[in-house]
């Protein structure tokens, strides 16, 4: 089956055609400035990457550009929109409804609605984007993969916030997490390589990309993670700010007369390893800075690493021990000295590294040596691949 994976933001819409029984991506491609002028950008087995200016008032001009490429006699790979099977759409907020992925009616589009005031940038983009499938193409099924499924097996322990209970129970107010579908595909592919059972070991998943979090995987089930109600919690990220004491949100609000939504703003976009090195959120621009003598940015790559030392020490005690911890996403896959600085913390675990193995970039690799107490791998991360998967398995079970 051919499954169209659609990841759908508030101006953009990033895609993919994926062959499920070969896994092969056909074609994949980004829509941006969406309401503003509209642009493609386009690669296929038939073509090198190629930039289009479309007019794109809507997400559906935005859908419908996506299908004339994909169509199209010269650079598309299918003849007509019948050969598409299903669509995955990532969403990013499923609240407590959706503990798993769902097939889209009616009923799911509303609770995704009833969610939008917990991602209130990300699911009503989300929600716009599959209405856009439906419209254009009605007799397709559209299944929902959720960031925050993974983490619906929390704990009340792990998920509660101390504030007063009314808040909880009536507002929902809690830790969801986010990335579950990277945590999970990352995880049991780690199951694999150790060649164990899924429910039988105990994982540390550091999903470090430009958003980042950590999980504490139990037996195949998320028990903890770094980001909280919204993704701006955990370990420094490259933006955002992670964890911090609240107090500053009002020292801040009073001492540089800002609004709540400026604060938070500035939390999200102006934080991280950006607004601490002051040189840049890609650690590639911090290790060049670092490496020609500036001290600010050694400092930010510090407390990085402090930071990211910090929960996995605190997930090895909620998980009463460790066997795997891996590594994913742009920074986990492809920036072994901060893997190395990081693993070299954890060796009261009895971790080793392996500093040959360690040494690659983007590869699947066990990067702890063979008598290390606790395996460390690189796994990357395909999120577009776990939602494919989750979608014909969803479909199938329907047929
Ligand atoms: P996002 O959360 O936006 O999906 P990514 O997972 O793509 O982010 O991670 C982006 C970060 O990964 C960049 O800021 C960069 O620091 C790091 N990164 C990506 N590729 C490389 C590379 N080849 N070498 C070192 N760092 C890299």
């Amino acid at each position: 089956m051919e499954v169209l994976v659609i990841n759908c933001g508030s101006s953009s819409l990033k895609f993919q055609l994926i062959n499920s029984e070969t896994e092969e991506v056909m074609a994949k491609g980004l829509c941006e400035r969406i309401g503003l002028d509209g642009s493609i950008t386009y690669s296929s087995s038939k073509t090198d990457k190629i930039e289009k200016k479309i007019d794109m008032p809507t997400h559906n001009e935005a859908i419908t550009a996506v299908i004339d490429a994909l169509c199209d006699d010269e650079i598309g790979v299918i003849k007509d929109m019948s050969e598409v099977g299903a669509v995955g759409h990532r969403v990013v907020h499923g609240g407590e409804f959706f503990t798993e992925s769902v097939i889209v009616d009616d009923s799911v589009i509303d609770k995704i609605e009833q969610c939008n005031y917990l991602a209130p940038l990300h699911n009503p983009a989300n929600i716009i984007g599959i209405k856009a499938c439906m419209n254009i193409m009605p007799s397709t099924p559209n299944v929902c993969v959720f960031d925050t499924a993974f983490h619906q097996t929390m704990p009340k322990s792990a998920y509660l916030y101390a504030i007063p209970r009314k808040y909880y129970d009536e507002n929902k107010i809690r830790r969801y997490g986010f990335h579950g579908t990277s945590h999970s595909f990352v995880s049991k592919r780690v199951a694999e390589l150790v060649n164990k059972p899924y429910d039988e070991i105990k994982t540390i998943v550091c999903h470090l990309g430009n958003g980042a979090s950590i999980c504490a995987v139990d037996n195949g089930k998320s028990v903890d993670t770094s980001m909280g109600l919204t993704p701006l919690s955990g370990v420094i990220m490259g933006t955002r700010s992670g964890d911090i004491d609240p107090g500053i949100l009002e020292v801040l609000c009073k001492q540089d007369n800002m609004t709540v939504e400026e604060v938070t703003n500035m939390l999200n976009k102006k934080s991280g390893v950006d607004g601490l090195s002051t040189v840049s959120s890609d650690f590639r621009d911090i290790n060049k800075a670092i490496e020609e003598g500036n001290t600010v940015a050694a400092e930010a790559l510090d407390a990085y690493i402090h930071q990211i030392v910090r929960f996995v020490g605190a997930y090895v005690a909620v998980l009463n021990g460790v066997d795997n911890i891996v590594f994913t996403a742009g920074v986990g896959e492809n920036n072994p000295s901060i893997r190395e600085r990081i693993m070299e913390n954890l060796s009261y675990l009895g971790v080793k590294v392996d500093k040959k193995n360690n040494n690659t970039r983007g590869e699947e690799i066990m990067i702890s040596t063979p008598d290390s107490s606790v395996k460390v791998f690189v796994v990357p991360t395909n999120e577009e691949l776990a939602i494919c998967r989750e979608t014909v398995c969803l479909v199938d079970s329907k047929k």
